[in-house]
Order: C-alpha cells, then structure tokens, then sequence
C-alpha cells in the first residue's frame, strides 16, 4: 500500500506534466501538417499572400504570388535554401502547396510527401502502391500534378485511378475510392480541387480505346460519389439529359462507341465562386485520325472544349469548342486562368488560356461567349479564328494519304506546363513549345485494347534507319525549340517572347518581385524581368525541370520551391528534341530563397559506354518494317529513333544478355512488373525480330559513331548544322 503511494507520488509530477504539457505537445503536434484549411480559407486564398493552398493558388489559377521580398533588386542573391532528394528518376510535374508551415507535394507512382517547408524535413511520406503495369496505361510518363489540402485532409487522384484521402497530420489513409471504372486504361495525372467540401477530379486515357471522358465530384469528408458530368455521348443516351442530346448531334453513326469518344479531363480546374461554376478544359477525341472518326466532319462535342458547370449539380453551364472535328490531338486541357480585364472601356470577367492548337483564347466566363483570339506562335493548320465566334477557319484538308507537316505538334503548342497571369501587368507568361509534327494517317487502323490507338502513322517521325546520328541530332535540332512568351490577352499580342533551345520547358510562376520563375527542359532555373524578358539570373541544374515554381513565406522569409524530374510526354517520346547529354535523372524538390546556402549533391550523370557488339541479320526491308514498328509502338516511351532522353532505356545500350531475351521481354511480358508490357497481342515473333534488328543497326551506328576519330566527328559537328536547313526544308517540301 504504502509502496503503491510512494509510486503514485513519484509519478505525480510526470502525471501533472501529461495532464498540462499533454494537449498543448498534442496540439502542437497536430498543427504541424494538419492543414486546417476550410472553405472560408480556399475562397479567400488571395488573402493569404505566405500560403500556397491549392495548386494555382486562388480559384482564378493564376499562379501569381504577391510576395515581393525577392525582387528585380536583390535576386542575385537568390540561392537554394534546402532540397529534397525524391529518390525517382522519372517526370515530376507537382506544383507544392504550403498550408501554415508544412508543404505537400507529389512524385512519381502518385507518391505523396509533407515536409517541414522552412527546413525540408520530411515529416511524412505516403505510397499508394500503384500496380507497375499500369504505367503501360499512362500516355505521358507515370507522374502527378499535386494534391489538394481541406479540413486536415490532403487528396491525391492516383495513376491506377483511385481518390485518396490522407489525414494531413500523418499521412494515414482515411478512406480510397475508385473513380475508374475497374481495369479500364484510365489513368489520374491531375492535382484534384476542393470546392465547397467537393473533390473535384477527372482523369485521361483518351489514346486507348474504350476510354469515355468524365469529370466527377466526390464528398470531401467521406468519398461518395456527387455527381458526374461526361463529356462525350455513351450508350445510354435517352437518360443522360440535354447536354448530352447536344453532344450526340455532333458525331456521326455513334462512332464515338468504337473507341469512347475520349474527351478527358485530365488537369487543371478554376472556379467562380460568385458564378458558383467551375471550369475545365477537355481532350482529343478518340481516336486521333478525324477521317476514321467522323467520315462528314461532325464537331465530336465536348472534346477539346472549354467547359462550365455549374460546382453543387454539376450541371452543364455552356462550353466553348476550341478545336471542333480535331484531327492533330489538341486537347483543351491547358490551364484556365480567371480575371478581369478591361475590354472596350468595360471590365468583363473572363476565363483565358493558351491552348495546345497555338491560339490564345478570351471567353466571357459567365456566359462562354467568345471575346478574342489570336495565335500566339507560328502555325498552319488554321488559317483564321471566325472573329464573331472564334470557331477556326481550317488552312485545308488536315492531312492527304500522304500526310503533312503541321504547327503545332501533337505535343502543343502550350501543354500541361501552366501559365501564369500578373494581375497588375496584365500579362500572361506561357512556356510554349515549337515542334512540327509529321500528321499521317496509319493504312489500316486497329483500336487493340490498352493499346495507344491513334490511327495516325506515329513512325512518320522516324529517321531513315541508317542515318548519321549527329545529323539526326543537326536536323532535328534546327527545327525544334521552346520560349517564354509575355502575353498581353487585351491587345492578343506578345510584349515580350524569350528563346529557349528545347521544348517542353517548366510551368511558371510570375510573383509582385516583378519576375517570373521558370525551369527549363535543358537544366537551368531562370529568373525573367516579367517587363522586359531580361533573363536576371540562372543557375545550371543536373536535371531538366517541367513542373512550375511556387512560392510562400514563413516566418518573414519568402522561398520559391520546384520540383526538378525531367520525363512527361516529350519528356519520353522526344529523342534527339530534347535530349541533353550528361544528364543526371535523379528528382528533386528545390526550394530557393536570398542568401540561400545550400548546395545539391554533385551529379551523377547516367552514362552509356559503347553499345555492345550484337548481330542480327536482316535486309533493307526488314529493317525499314523494323524501324515502322518501332517508331509506332516503342518510341512513345524509349525516344523516337532509338534515343531516349528520359531516365527509361536507351535500347541501343541494352546488354548481351537483354539482346538475347529480347523477344521474351517485347512478347512475354518479362520485364512486367517493371512496367514493361508484353506486346504479343499487338506484335508477332516475326515483327518482333525486326525491330530488334532495327534496334541494332541503331546501336551499331551509334557504335561506330563513338568509334570514329576525334577530328572526324568536329567535321561532322560542323558541317552538318549547315546542311540541316537544307534537309529540312526538303522534309517540309515533300510534305508542306
Ligand atoms: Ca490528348
């Protein structure tokens, strides 16, 4: 008894101390990551200048922060305050959100990360074990855009399709729903929206047959289903309502059941809280090739369209076709940005965006009604927008048998990567991409289940299988690039454009410092004078970067973070466009600040040594089948002509032992659960057998290439970006 006193008494102060010290180190614990973020807060996210609560920060997206402590003054000083290694090697496109000290973000597989966003310690990290094969499923590399934080919740759509709700204090999951129907190649690349308590999420997949494009709305406390508003007709038409009536008018002999119509909605959301609509653009109809689609030229409503419903039903508001009967892939899925502008003397509110077809589209954003347009690169599939309804005059025929060279390409001329707006400059920043494309129609088109079915001619691309890999290099080179350009969407004119070397460059963030933030594909963070164009600063990277830069404030000291992983769609596909020699793939958060000491881990560059000798025997025309096939069915993840500048096979280098499992690996599936396909319902033995020749003749003269004297190969670099225009032009000709 006395014993048991003596105890309880030692244990009293500890007991007290619990008692006292308990909810307050309780308190503090869960304030750290708990994103205590309600409706009142993600409405007035302006206000909040220090945060960064969604991934464009206000519902107007428009990725503006009005932070000025980094400014045109003093951003020499700029350095990186700390970093964090993702431990991946593929895209990483997130934009970070900071809600009261604590940053989330995403990686590669719908990886989710909350770190400490003054010091970049990881508080927690959260794996959703994404099946490996799925990435066979994801068009444009296995990435994501970012998550959304509400009521100490954080929500991530995952590439395999689920919405999952993670308890912001620990990264527990609270509660998953699919939101694809099962097995479909559905795939979720998108940062979700919360609006009023509603999860606000799409998904893409519009290149696989079967896939129909919706946007839906779950319940942000529990995850049951709102609503859903599809954006193509399906097979249950009488009870779909009026839109969909709409729509249905717009395709011919149901053709949309073929292959899903697509239309998906598969990045960026603004919202109206006013209006209460909530805004999205849409995809490429399916498939790609409009003759096999739509034999009389229909619309093919509401693919690549600019869309409002209305945010508590879901209900269909208007829309805005950019691209009707598409034909060159261009979805309207670019951000939308909301603001007010003076136009003609009044102010109009206005939803804009820099759409992937080259044109910069003004919308009354109560109405839809179109206000202005005007290209703001070099293109000719149009000639003209219609200037009472913006609806495109076409330039001719998309494509003959033969096909054509078309700007822009099927990348876009501005992709996912996000614009940003000035509200006071009235600018808008877009990172556009400059890249023809070789549109031909496939001869005899099959929609093959999980498999890209476009019904274009993907190997038009391709290089002649015996070309010199530097000309390649030259050509290609010469006809390629990316810039920064300043937008006046008022006058539809550029104030300023900023040459970059590659596509395919980072998202932006334009900040009241007077500058806008900008990573590039070729490795560079670069700081633009938001005025003139000046590049103010740079600082060379070991990694290309895509994602956009965002920025927030803690304790009196503003930090601008980005994520660095290069990869995405050109990222995978592009070859020789954006390859950078010497290139290190490893991701990273970067988060920069003044006076910021912190330096990266030195680079390790991935390195190739010689190809390996390796020999298959084939004529020219089994070559030439080879490089077909590959150019169709490979290059959309190994790199066009056999070069990858992504962290994925470079197959020229592929060792002995791969060589001899080559068939085992394309047909058998054996590199599966790597997210390596098997091909056998695509591909048979015989076909297989001649890409891999093709495969080898490309290694053997990449071979020979590193093999060739030193003062041969400065010949050859300096003749060949001579003659590149030539070739090119000859290119063009045959196909203009
Ligand atoms: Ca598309």
């Amino acid at each position: 008894m006395l014993s048991s006193r003596l105890r309880l008494a030692h244990r009293l102060p500890i007991l007290l101390g619990w008692v006292i010290l308990g909810p307050a180190l309780a308190g503090a614990q869960a304030f750290a990551g708990q994103a205590k973020v309600d409706d009142q807060r993600l409405l007035s996210a302006g206000a909040e200048p220090g945060q960064w609560l969604m991934v464009g920060r206000t519902y107007a997206e428009d990725r503006f922060s009005p932070l000025a402590q980094i400014n045109t003054n003093n951003i020499k000083r700029l350095g990186l305050a700390w970093f964090f290694a993702t431990g991946t090697r593929r895209g990483l496109e997130a934009t970070s959100l900071v809600a009261d000290g604590v940053l989330f973000t995403t990686g590669t597989w719908s990886r989710v990360y909350a770190l400490d966003a003054a010091t970049g310690k990881l508080i927690w990290s959260y794996d959703p074990q994404v099946p490996r094969r799925w990435g066979a499923y994801a068009c444009c590399d296995v990435v994501n855009r970012g998550v959304a934080v509400w009521q100490g919740r954080v929500y991530v759509g995952t590439l395999d399709g689920r919405l999952v709700a993670l308890e912001a204090a620990t990264g527990k999951p609270l509660w998953s729903v699919m939101t694809v129907p099962a097995g479909q190649p559905y795939t979720i690349t998108m940062a979700p929206r919360v609006i009023h308590g509603k999860v606000i999420l799409g998904n893409g997949g519009a290149e696989y047959p079967g896939v129909r494009g919706y946007v839906s709305a779950y319940d942000g406390a529990d995850g049951h289903l709102v609503w859903r508003f599809y954006t193509v007709p399906g097979a249950s038409a009488p009870a779909e309502g009026a839109a969909m009536a709409q729509a249905r008018r717009t395709w011919s002999d149901e053709r949309w059941q073929m292959t899903g119509g697509g239309g998906t909605v598969w990045n960026d959301i603004a919202y109206d809280p006013q209006l209460n609509l909530v805004y999205f653009g849409t995809g490429n109809p399916s498939p790609w090739n409009s003759v096999i689609r739509n034999g009389d030229g229909k619309d093919n409503l509401f693919t690549d369209s600019i869309v409002a419903l209305d945010a508590d039903s879901g209900a269909y508001r208007w829309h805005f076709q950019t691209t009707p009967a598409d034909a060159w892939d261009y979805d309207a899925d670019e951000n939308l940005v909301l603001a007010t502008l003076k136009i003609d003397g009044r102010p109009r509110r206005v939803v804009m965006q820099a759409n992937k077809n080259g044109f910069f589209y003004l919308l009354d954003r109560a109405s839809g009604e179109f206000i202005s347009g005007k290209a703001f690169v070099a293109q000719n599939w149009a000639s003209r927008l219609d200037p009472g309804t913006g609806r495109p005059v076409l330039a001719g025929p998309p494509y003959g048998i033969n096909g054509r060279f078309v700007r822009p390409s099927v990348f876009g001329a501005h992709n996912w990567q996000p614009m940003a707006f000035d509200p006071g400059r009235r600018l808008a920043y877009i990172p556009a991409i400059d890249a023809p494309f070789l549109y031909q129609p496939e001869s005899r088109f099959r929609a093959v289940a999980g498999r890209w079915s476009t019904g274009l001619n993907l190997a038009a691309q391709a290089a002649p299988a015996g070309l010199d890999p530097l000309l390649l290099e030259a050509v290609i080179r010469r006809v390629v690039g990316g810039e920064l350009i300043a937008w006046d969407p008022v006058e539809q004119r550029a104030r300023w454009r900023a040459k970059q070397p590659l596509p395919f460059n980072g998202g932006v963030l334009a900040t009241s410092g007077g500058m806008v933030f900008q990573g590039t594909a070729d490795g560079r963070f670069v700081v633009y004078d938001a005025d003139r164009g000046a590049v103010l600063w740079q600082r060379r990277l070991p990694n290309g970067i895509i994602a956009a830069p965002m920025s927030y404030e803690i304790a009196g000291k503003q930090y601008v973070a980005v994520m660095m992983g290069f990869g995405g769609a050109l990222g995978l596909s592009g070859g020789d466009a954006v390859l950078v020699r010497g290139r290190d793939y490893a991701g990273y958060l970067l988060v920069w600040t003044l006076d910021g000491a912190a330096s990266l881990a030195p680079a390790k560059p991935a390195r190739h040594n010689l190809p390996e000798p390796f020999s298959i025997r084939a004529d020219s025309a089994a070559l030439a089948e080879g490089d077909r096939l590959y150019n169709q069915h490979c290059a959309v993840c190994h790199g066009a002509n056999v070069i990858s500048a992504s962290a994925l096979p470079d197959l020229r280098y592929i060792d002995a032992e791969t060589h001899r499992r080559f068939n085992a690996i394309v047909l058998g599936g054996g590199l599966s659960r790597r997210g390596m396909p098997g091909f056998a319902d695509l591909l048979t033995a015989a076909q297989v057998e001649k890409i891999h020749a093709y495969v080898v003749k490309r290694a053997e003269l990449t071979r020979h290439a590193k093999l060739e004297p030193r003062w041969w190969t400065a010949v050859k670099e300096f003749v060949y970006p001579k003659i590149a225009p030539l070739l090119n032009w000859l290119q063009m000709r045959k196909f203009g």
